[in-house]
C-alpha cells in the first residue's frame, strides 16, 4: 500500500502552492525553483531512481509549510510514485529549460461526415477545412460584443429569464484589489473564499473516483497525451480553449471522436469576474461555436479560467446552457492543483508538482467523494508529467478514471446538447433558482466542519503582497505561448 495511516495524515495539508496561475507569488520564488528543479535532476536520473529517491520523505513535514518554506527550505520536493512510464521523460528534462520536443501526428483523422462510436445520435463532423479563420474574432483577445452573433446571444440570454444579478465586474489584480467584492459573500466569489453554489461541479460523487481534465489545449502536445490515454483506455475531459481550437481544429476532432468529452474553456482565457456581463457572453458564445463548428456538438459544461467565477458568471453560464466545472477544493490550502502549468515557466518544479500530486491522492483518501484534479495540456512540460508520472502511478494506485460527464454519473451523450435526449440533464433554466441559495464554502461537499474558505484573509491570493497584477501577467504569459503555439 502507498498510504499508510500515518503518511495520509502528513500529507492531509497541501502546500500552498495552491493556485496554478499564482504567478507574482510564485515569480519570487523563481530562482528557488529553479535550484529545485536541478538539484531534483541531479538526484533523479531516472524515473526509477526519482520514486527509490523520494520515498517516505513526504511525511517529513517539509511539504507542509507552505509554497515559500517549501520551495526555499526543501529545494527537492519529496514524492513516492507507484508506477511511472517506462517511456518517461526523465525528470531532469522536465523543467523550463527543455528544448522543445518534436510533436508526434495525430494517431488518426476523421473524414468530414464521420460520427464517433461512441455517440449513435451525433450529428456528422463537419470538415475543417471549411473553417474560415477570419470568420471568428481575433486569436487571444476578448471578442469584440457589438458582432452579430454576440447581439444574438446576448438577446438569447436575455429571452432565457434568467436573473443575472448586478455585481459589477471586479477589477484587474485579484482578491486584494477587490476588498469590497471579497467581503461580499452574496457574490459567492470563488478565487476568494472557495465558495462553490449546488449548481457548480466540484467533485466527483464516488470515492477514489477521479475526473479527469486537461486545460487550455488543444495545442501541438496534446497528441502525446491522447497516445497515452489510448493506449491506457483512458478518458479525459478536455476544457478547450476557443483560439486554440481554431489554430488546432483537427486535434480538437481527435479529442471528440476519441470519446473524450469537450468542454467550454473560454474563447481567451480571461478572468471572466472582470468582464461585462456581453464580454462573458462573446468569451463562451465563440468558444461554443467553434467547438460546434469543429465536432458538430455543443458541450454543456465549462471551466472558468483560474476558476474564476461568482454568481453573476454561474448566472450567465446556466442562461447560456453551460455547468461549470471546478477542482476540488476542501479548505484554503488543500485544493487539488498539481501546479503543472507553471513548469513551463520555472516558477515551480516537476519535482513539487510530483509532491502535489501526492499529497492530492492523500487528501482524497480523506475526503467521502472522489476528486476532480487541475491539470494541463498546453505545455510539453505538464504533458510529460502527466503520462510519465501521474497517469501511470494513478493506474497503479488503481483510481477510477473518467471524464467529468461520467463521474456524475451520466453518460458522455449528456455532454452535448444536440447528441442529449434530455432524460437525466435538467433543463437549462432549472439550476437558476439555486444560485442565491447555495451555502457557500466547499463544505457542503466534503461535509467537513469548521472549513475556514469564506475567510478571504486566508487566502493565498489575499495573502500575497505581490498579487497585484497577477492576472495580467498571466494573460501575458499565455499570450506570449499562444504566439508560440501559432
Ligand atoms: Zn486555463
Amino acid at each position: 500500500m502507498k498510504f499508510s495511516t500515518s503518511t495520509v495524515i502528513s500529507a492531509v495539508v497541501l502546500p500552498a502552492l495552491v493556485s496554478a496561475h499564482d504567478f507574482q507569488h510564485n515569480v519570487r520564488h523563481a530562482v528557488h525553483a529553479r535550484q529545485a528543479a536541478s538539484s531534483a535532476a541531479s538526484a533523479a536520473t531516472s524515473p526509477a531512481a526519482s520514486s527509490a529517491a523520494a520515498s517516505g520523505a513526504a511525511s517529513s513535514g517539509a511539504l507542509t509549510t507552505g509554497a515559500s518554506s517549501a520551495v526555499s527550505q526543501a529545494p527537492t520536493a519529496s514524492f513516492s510514485l507507484l508506477s511511472s512510464n517506462p517511456n518517461a521523460v526523465p525528470l531532469a528534462s522536465i523543467n523550463a529549460a527543455a528544448p522543445s520536443q518534436a510533436t508526434v501526428p495525430l494517431d488518426t483523422t476523421y473524414a468530414a461526415g464521420a460520427t464517433p462510436t461512441v455517440l449513435s445520435s451525433a450529428p456528422p463532423l463537419p470538415n475543417p477545412s471549411s473553417i474560415v479563420i477570419s470568420q471568428y474574432p481575433a486569436l487571444d483577445k476578448v471578442p469584440p460584443t457589438d458582432s452579430d452573433e454576440v447581439k444574438q446571444w446576448i438577446q438569447e440570454v436575455q429571452n432565457s429569464g434568467i436573473n443575472i444579478p448586478g455585481f459589477s465586474p471586479t477589477v484587474a489584480g485579484g482578491c486584494p484589489a477587490n476588498p469590497s467584492a471579497v467581503s461580499d459573500s452574496s457574490r459567492c466569489w470563488w478565487t476568494c473564499s472557495g465558495c462553490t453554489r449546488d449548481t457548480d461541479i466540484t467533485t466527483c460523487p464516488d470515492k477514489l473516483t477521479w475526473g479527469l481534465t486537461y486545460d487550455d489545449g488543444p495545442s501541438p502536445y496534446t497528441p502525446t497525451l491522447l497516445n497515452y490515454l489510448d493506449e491506457q483506455s483512458l478518458k479525459s475531459t478536455f476544457f478547450v480553449v476557443g483560439s486554440r481550437a481554431l489554430s488546432y481544429p483537427a486535434t480538437l476532432q481527435a479529442e471528440y471522436m476519441g470519446g473524450h468529452q469537450v468542454a467550454v474553456h473560454t474563447w481567451s482565457h480571461p478572468q471572466l469576474t472582470t468582464l461585462t456581463n456581453e464580454e462573458i457572453i462573446a468569451e463562451l458564445g465563440w468558444t461554443k461555436k467553434i467547438i460546434k463548428d469543429v465536432t458538430g456538438v455543443t458541450p454543456n459544461m465549462m471551466r472558468p479560467p483560474y476558476g474564476d467565477i461568482d454568481d453573476r458568471v454561474r448566472a450567465i453560464c446556466t442562461a447560456m446552457g453551460l455547468t461549470p466545472v471546478m477542482w476540488t477544493r476542501i479548505s484554503t490550502t488543500a485544493t487539488f492543483d498539481t501546479g503543472d502549468f507553471d513548469i513551463h515557466s520555472g516558477v515551480t518544479s516537476v519535482s513539487q508538482v510530483l509532491a502535489n500530486w501526492e499529497n492530492i491522492l492523500g487528501n482524497a483518501t480523506t475526503i467521502n467523494t472522489g476528486f476532480i484534479v487541475l491539470e494541463h495540456d498546453l505545455f510539453q512540460q505538464s504533458v510529460d508529467v502527466a503520462t510519465g508520472y501521474i497517469l501511470p502511478d494513478a493506474l497503479a494506485n488503481k483510481y477510477k478514471i473518467q471524464p467529468v460527464v461520467n463521474c456524475v454519473n451520466k453518460p458522455l451523450s449528456d455532454a452535448y446538447i444536440e447528441t442529449n435526449d434530455n432524460s437525466t440533464n435538467p433543463p437549462i433554466a432549472s439550476g437558476a433558482a439555486t444560485l442565491s441559495s447555495g451555502a457557500p464554502g466547499s463544505a457542503q461537499q466534503t461535509g467537513k466542519s469548521g472549513d475556514d474558505s469564506k475567510n478571504s484573509a486566508a487566502s493565498p491570493l489575499a495573502s500575497s503582497p505581490v498579487a497585484l497584477g497577477l492576472f495580467t501577467a498571466v494573460v501575458s504569459l499565455l499570450g506570449s505561448a499562444a504566439a508560440i503555439l501559432m
